[in-house]
């Protein structure tokens, strides 16, 4: 990033902070539980005016962490209980899965889960447990975030079988003809600080109507030499808005309204 560039981002940080005062913008998708420091990532998020956070969950002991952290820091930290494929292991999944069951009810959503067919977990095992999780997201009306990789097409089949009605395909970078059934089943996708790289992710981004985009850091995920955390949102929210052509402003607008309408906050 050149100077100019730097000064413009500044200056967008500075209206956003006004524009955000009473509500703050929303982290759709962050790893608190896999964090060293959570307390303090949500102190810095909320000092750069990201005043929520949903916070997803990765196996059984995350699930429970993630409950824990939304007691610490109630109405901020928004919990999302799952198990998520790379997590998957045969000997736990029952215990994973009632654990979920008992619990969802205090979550806004189901997540992290979904297929993902670049990693060693057997594909019938992730598809047994994908199913089930979203059984569990029809029967206690939750929306579902979505990991697809390498999995986009298999993912959205199967929310659609399952009568799952709120699905965000999480960090979209899949095809784009199946991105367009994604949208015209009435799904969503989110948009990472990847956008400031990944093609396929800006592809996707350009394409999908701006009522159906949710931000997202996925922190703590490492994006070029460091650690994200949900402070980091503002950088999804500028190239988004640079690839869409709005004020950044304007975007933060629309995408917390999204955010709310889609968690039912
Ligand atoms: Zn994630």
């Amino acid at each position: 990033m050149d100077l100019k560039n730097k000064l413009v981002v500044c200056g967008e940080f500075k209206n956003l902070n006004r524009l955000n005062a009473q509500t703050g913008l929303i982290d759709g998708h962050v790893h608190l539980s896999e964090m060293e420091h959570p307390g303090r990532a949500v102190e810095n998020a909320f000092r750069a005016g990201v005043k929520r956070m949903v916070a997803v969950a990765m196996n059984l002991d995350s699930c429970r962490k993630t409950l824990t952290l939304a007691d610490k820091f109630p109405d901020t930290v928004l919990p999302a209980i799952g198990y998520h494929p790379w997590s998957i292991k045969a000997e736990d999944v029952e215990d994973t899965i009632n654990f979920i069951t008992k619990n969802i009810q205090r979550c806004i959503a189901i997540g992290e889960v979904g297929l993902d067919y670049k990693v060693k977990v057997k594909k019938k095992l992730q598809k047994a447990v994908f199913s089930k999780l979203l059984n569990l997201s029809v029967k206690y009306n939750k929306p579902v975030i979505i990991h697809s990789r390498f999995s986009h097409q298999r993912t959205y089949e199967m929310a659609v079988k399952a009568g799952v009605e709120k699905v965000v395909f999480h960090w979209y970078s899949g095809p784009v003809d199946i991105l367009d059934n994604i949208i015209a089943s009435g799904y969503h996708i989110s948009a990472t600080p990847a956008l400031a790289y990944s093609p396929q992710h800006q592809a996707a981004m350009e394409r999908a109507p701006v009522e159906k985009i949710l931000i997202e850091t996925d922190a703590p995920v490492q994006y070029g030499d460091r650690s994200s955390e949900p402070a980091d949102l503002h950088e999804t929210l500028l190239h988004l808005s640079r690839i869409k052509e709005m004020p950044a402003d304007k975007l933060a607008e629309i995408v917390t309204k999204n955010t709310e309408r889609f968690f039912g906050l």
